[in-house]
């Protein structure tokens, strides 16, 4: 089995496909419900299916069925990406699909309840928080909401329009201005994540949208200087070539993880809007298409990643490609109702392979 940690693996996006199960709304329609894709887990494809007709099967690294569990979709999706940041290199997470179909289920579900339905962002923290030392390591984490090419601060959400920086020597990333609240047990992280789901809903009835309208980003910040302790010891007590001498003990090692909760991929339609909902649906279908040509040009090996074109690609820039780590879940939903939106988002998906 394909593993992430394969050296060739970084820069690459991996994509998982992942179908919710039959809702009520489903099966409301159930007389003449039909199913809108045939999975093959075993063999990671999956066919799209419209009445007769079935469609080639498509490729994908992970095909997660309705069954599939939390954890599991953690661990092959997530956990890979999670250790490559513990050990210094940036990486990022997304969901992409319709409205309705799991995103945020996948991604940001607290399990406050039942710990078995915690999603991608609250399992992604319990390992950090696990692995790293208390005494020498920081984690911090930042929340954003990015709508209508706007950053919004979802733990501070007076900060409104914050800028997008890039370092141009390291060409890393930043939002001056941002919050950056330091993480010590995961309890803390999950109320936070609650303070910016509250503030996401305040903010977004206030501009009369909805939340499927924007995208969601948590970035999490991992500092550490017991790793590089670690690797001192390891490269002196052997003959490698990876010498960290002593006096760069204070050093820091520094990365990023960011989970990203796309915007709702559906069509706007957008010779039907005018004004407020036209200004949506232009600045989604823009951060969305832009998106898909840099998950593209990764997938081509192109020493060109057209990250300039969006807010959203520019603040993903240094966690996407290169060194960097990146897996990408796309959700579909069951039913042929929705086959033109399922197309669509495998067609996304099919573009990173
Ligand atoms: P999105 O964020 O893509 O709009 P949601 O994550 O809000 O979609 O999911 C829509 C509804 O379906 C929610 O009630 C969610 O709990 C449920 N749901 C989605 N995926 C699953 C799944 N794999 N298993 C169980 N329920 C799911
Ligand atoms: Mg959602």
């Amino acid at each position: 089995r394909a593993s992430l940690d394969d050296d060739e693996e970084s820069g690459r996006v991996r994509v998982a496909v992942r179908l919710r199960p039959k809702n009520a709304d489903d099966l409301l329609w159930e007389s003449d419900f039909t199913d809108s894709v045939e999975l093959q887990p075993e063999l990671k494809r999956l066919k799209l299916r419209k009445n007769n007709w079935i469609s080639e099967s498509y490729r994908f690294d992970e095909v997660f069925t309705e069954t599939a569990s939390q954890k599991r979709v953690y661990e092959a999706v997530a956990k890979p990406v999670v250790e490559s940041v513990l050990n210094g290199y940036n990486g990022t997470v997304m969901a992409y699909g319709q409205t309705g179909t799991g995103k945020t289920f996948t991604l940001g579900q607290l399990g406050k309840n039942d710990p078995s339905q915690r999603g991608i962002m609250v399992r992604a923290l319990e390992d950090i928080l696990a692995d790293v030392s208390p005494a020498f390591d920081t984690v911090s984490v930042s929340y954003v909401q990015l709508y209508l090419e706007s950053v919004q601060d979802l733990l501070a959400p007076e900060k409104i329009n914050i800028p997008i920086v890039e370092d141009p020597k390291t060409g890393e990333v930043s939002l001056p201005g941002l919050a950056i609240v330091e993480i010590r047990n995961l309890g803390q992280f999950i109320e936070l994540l609650q303070i910016g789901e509250a503030n996401r809903h305040a903010a977004n009835t206030k501009l009369n949208t909805e939340s499927s309208r924007s995208h969601a980003i948590l970035m999490v910040h991992v500092q550490r200087s017991s790793k590089i302790k670690d690797e001192t010891e390891v490269s002196q007590g052997n003959d490698t070539d990876r010498s960290i001498s002593s006096q760069h003990v204070s050093m820091i090692l520094k990365s990023k993880l960011l989970m990203v909760d796309l915007a709702g991929s559906e069509r706007i339609d957008k010779s039907g809007s005018e004004g407020h909902m036209l200004e949506e649906a232009k600045f989604i279908n823009l951060s969305l298409t832009s998106l898909g040509k840099c998950i593209n040009a990764l997938a081509e090996n192109s020493p060109h990643i057209p990250t300039r074109d969006s807010k959203l690609t520019r603040l993903l820039r240094d966690s996407f490609g290169g060194t960097a780590r990146t897996s990408l879940v796309i959700t579909v939903g069951p039913s042929a109702r929705h086959y033109s939106e399922t197309a669509s988002t495998i067609a996304f998906g099919q573009r990173a392979m």
